[in-house]
């Protein structure tokens, strides 16, 4: 059997079986020749890198090679394995996004709950949130799950699953997030926090990478729940519970609500951050900041609509939370190429790449490294300021913070 696949727009038959690689060989051999030195690379239908080593779908597929090198030189091109290896931090991360498929299935199994696939790769497709039409529809993916998190050890174990992961990624410092709401009434707020601060310090003790956790208010939440979450999780403050967020569909829900929620996190010595400006405009940024106390912002892409706020966010050196293929997975924004990211970073906006969800995004850190690289042109220096800002933007006490940063630096160095 045979499959179609389209390459700049050309189309071309190849095997079942075939790779990206085969089918711009079928095109074209000096073009497969131009991908095989690292001179060009390839994109599918949307803009998005993939490696040329990926086997093609049963679907076929539309692919786009991009040659980059410049006669004389240009910028040197990374590869994924660089990059994988390139030493990294990430602030930006649903602990509910980023499961194994394989523990999906075993926790549901284990107890009795329905998943809507019985292989990791059926679960890993059913969740993808490629095709989703809206922040909205996104968060349905969350729903799933959700379904298997609902014990104690479940908790633990993907707490753990995911700082093993994360580390294997290149990842030395991770803030990971998510709403102990969520994992009522199966569990007691005070459950649901300590179940994966367990997992968590596990997993540190093995990997050496370092861990704090961050717990979301949820915006369609009563604010009561907000304030109530904030009171459990000032408790375990000092224990790795670094900071309160507020998450969920941001479009007729204002952060400012929440405020009370906000206040008493900053007034127990917790760190604040807010999504802000992804499922909405500016002025949800400008809420975030003003009427929470904001530190961090999480997204904030569509801060550049608002100019005198893009200034004041430079001014004040307030760190972005950006997820490059979230934001096109929400319709955040409309391709790649799109992505403010790099010009944010060159106006002076302390910009961090983060993976939103490892699992519904389909993602790992490294991807999108790879991706600002490839799909946006951050060169190695520019890749080297963007880790340093995730650094130095960490919910981590001065001194650990220094540590942090002295430790990525030597190992960019040595790199
Ligand atoms: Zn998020």
């Amino acid at each position: 059997m045979s499959l179609r696949v389209f390459v700049n727009e050309k189309p071309v038959t190849v095997a079942r079986g075939a790779t990206v690689r085969d089918a711009v060989e079928a095109l074209d051999r000096d073009l497969a020749g131009l991908l095989a030195s690292g001179a060009a690379y390839a994109t599918d239908g949307v803009g998005r890198p993939v490696d040329a080593g990926e086997v093609i779908g049963e679907g076929g597929a539309i692919l786009r090679v991009v040659v980059t090198a410049r006669k004389g030189g240009g910028a040197a091109r990374m590869s994924k394995e660089l990059l994988r290896r390139w030493p990294k931090a990430e602030l930006h991360v649903h602990l509910d996004g980023c499961l194994r498929p394989e523990t999906m299935l075993e926790l549901a199994r284990e107890q009795g709950v329905r998943l809507p696939a019985d292989t990791p790769a059926g679960l890993a497709q059913a969740l993808h949130v490629k095709h989703a039409k809206s922040l909205e529809e996104y968060l349905t993916k969350y729903e799933i799950t959700l379904s298997v998190m609902q014990t104690a050890p479940a908790l633990e174990r993907i707490a753990y699953e995911f700082v093993v992961d994360a580390a294997a990624d290149g990842v030395r410092y991770v803030e990971v997030r998510y709403s102990p709401l969520l994992h009522r009434p199966a569990l007691t707020l005070t459950q649901a926090i300590e179940a994966p601060l367990a997992g968590i310090r596990r997993a540190e003790g093995e990997t050496g990478t370092k861990v704090g956790l961050i717990v979301c208010g949820i915006r369609t939440r009563p604010p009561a729940e907000s304030l109530e979450l904030a009171r459990a999780a000032a408790t375990y403050r000092g224990s790795g519970l670094v900071a309160f967020d507020l998450a969920g569909p941001e479009r007729g829900h204002p952060a400012g609500e929440h405020r009370a929620a906000f206040e008493y996190a900053a007034g127990h010595g917790m760190a604040c951050t807010c999504h802000a400006g992804e499922g909405d405009g500016p002025s949800s940024i400008h809420e975030a900041l003003h009427a929470c106390g904001a530190q961090r912002i999480g997204h904030g892409t569509r801060l550049g609509e608002d100019p005198a706020l893009l200034d004041y966010v430079v001014e004040r050196a307030i760190p972005l939370e950006m997820c490059l293929s979230s934001n096109l997975h929400t319709h955040t924004v409309t391709a790649i190429a799109e992505h403010p990211f790099k010009r944010y970073l060159e106006r002076g906006v302390v910009v961090t790449l983060n993976t939103d969800g490892r699992l519904v995004d389909g993602i790992s850190l490294t991807d999108e490294y790879f991706l600002a690289h490839s799909a946006l042109g951050l060169s190695r220096q520019d890749l080297t300021r963007v880790t340093l800002n995730a650094c130095q933007s960490a919910f981590l006490p001065e001194y650990e913070k220094v540590a942090l940063v002295s430790r990525v630096q030597s190992e960019l160095e040595a790199l």
